[in-house]
C-alpha cells in the first residue's frame, strides 16, 4: 500500500510526476490545486472564493481546504492508496492530515521532496502559461512556499518520513528514481 505526499516548491514537477506514478501504480493522484481549478471553472461558491487567493499566489484558507481533503480521502478509490500533490501546504494542514489519517486508520508511507533550485523554478513557472503563472504571482507563490510550506520538510523529517529526490534532471530520470522509492515502499507492507 502506497500513500505518499509530494512536497516541493511550485514548478518542481510534482504534478507531472505524481500523475505518472499514480498511473503506474494505479492509485489516485489527489491534487488540491486541480480540485480547486475545477471548482473555479464550474464557478461554485468554493471556486469563486478560492480564485481570489489563487490569482494572487496566496494559499486558500484552511477552512476551505481541510474538509475538501477529508471528503476526497474518504472516497472509496483512496482506500487502495494515494498520492497527495499540493497538500499539506502549511504546518496546520500537516497536523490536520496526521489527525485525519489516524481517524481513518491510514498511514502515510513517505513524504517525497522534489528538490529544484530557485532560478530553475522561476524559469519553469514562467514558461508554463497557467492562469496563475504571471511573474508577480509566481514570485509570490515562491515566497509563500518558503514561509509556509518549506517548514514541512522538517515536520516530515522529524516523523522519519522525508525522502529527497533531485528534481533538476530530465523528467524520465526523476520518474525512474521515484519508481524505485515506490517499489521499496510497496514491499514494506
Ligand atoms: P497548485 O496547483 O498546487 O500549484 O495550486 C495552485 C493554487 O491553489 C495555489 O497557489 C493555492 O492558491 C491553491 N492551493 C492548492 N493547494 C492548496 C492547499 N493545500 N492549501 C491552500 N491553497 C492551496
Amino acid at each position: 500500500m502506497v500513500r505518499v505526499i509530494f512536497l516541493g516548491p511550485p514548478g518542481a514537477g510534482k504534478g507531472t510526476q505524481a500523475q505518472v506514478l499514480a498511473n503506474l501504480v494505479q492509485i489516485p493522484h489527489i491534487s488540491t490545486g486541480e480540485i480547486l481549478r475545477q471548482e473555479v471553472a464550474q464557478q461554485t461558491p468554493l471556486g469563486l472564493e478560492a480564485k481570489t487567493y489563487m490569482d494572487k499566489g496566496e494559499l486558500v484558507p484552511d477552512a476551505l481546504i481541510l474538509e475538501m481533503v477529508r471528503g476526497r480521502l474518504s472516497q472509496s478509490d483512496a482506500a487502495s492508496g494515494w498520492i497527495l500533490d499540493g497538500f499539506p501546504r502549511n504546518v496546520s494542514q500537516a497536523e490536520f492530515l496526521t489527525q485525519l489519517l489516524a481517524e481513518i486508520n491510514q498511514h502515510c508511507s513517505a513524504a517525497i521532496n522534489l528538490d529544484v533550485p530557485e532560478q530553475v523554478l522561476i524559469a519553469r513557472l514562467l514558461g508554463r502559461g497557467r492562469a496563475d503563472d504571471t511573474e508577480e504571482t509566481v514570485r509570490n507563490r515562491l515566497v509563500v512556499y518558503h514561509q509556509q510550506t518549506k517548514p514541512l520538510l522538517d515536520f516530515y523529517h522529524n516523523l522519519g518520513l522525508l525522502v529527497t529526490i533531485n528534481g533538476d534532471r530530465p523528467p524520465q530520470e526523476v520518474t525512474d528514481d521515484l519508481r524505485q522509492v515506490f517499489t521499496s515502499l510497496t514491499s514494506q507492507v
